[in-house]
């Protein structure tokens, strides 16, 4: 239930993102705010969340294919709701957002000047 205390600590968030760029562990920690399952599902509840809002991007994508109209709107919303769920993993896996974005950039970045960016496989 969200009560006077999240209103206010809400509010003083929209303040910080209007005076600067919102960054990765800044919407870590206000996404934290709002994470209200239980502590014996972590991890899983957001692995779960995760696949769920992927697959809404990719039915928003296919009704782009069917109608013809691309809802740019609504598959922002469903790659925020994916961010939230990465963000809430990352916390119950104790990996601070930031971490996770500059690792898999190294990673990406280490393939890119193997010449390994194409192919399969993690161990690349
Ligand atoms: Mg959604």
């Amino acid at each position: 239930m969200i009560n006077e205390t999240d209103l206010e600590a809400f509010g003083y968030w929209q303040e910080q993102w209007k005076s600067k760029p919102l960054d990765l562990n800044s919407y870590q920690k206000a996404a934290e705010r709002t994470a209200i399952y239980s502590t014996k599902h972590a991890v899983l509840y957001p692995a779960l969340g995760l696949a769920g809002e992927a697959g809404e991007v990719a039915n928003k994508v296919k009704k782009m294919m069917r109608d013809g109209e691309f809802d740019k709107e609504g598959v922002k919303q469903e790659l925020g709701d994916c961010l939230w769920y990465i963000a809430a993993m990352s916390r119950d896996l104790n990996v601070s957002m930031a971490d996770l974005a500059m690792s898999n950039l190294e990673k990406l970045l280490d393939r890119k000047s193997r010449g390994t960016l194409k192919g399969n496989g993690d161990k690349r």
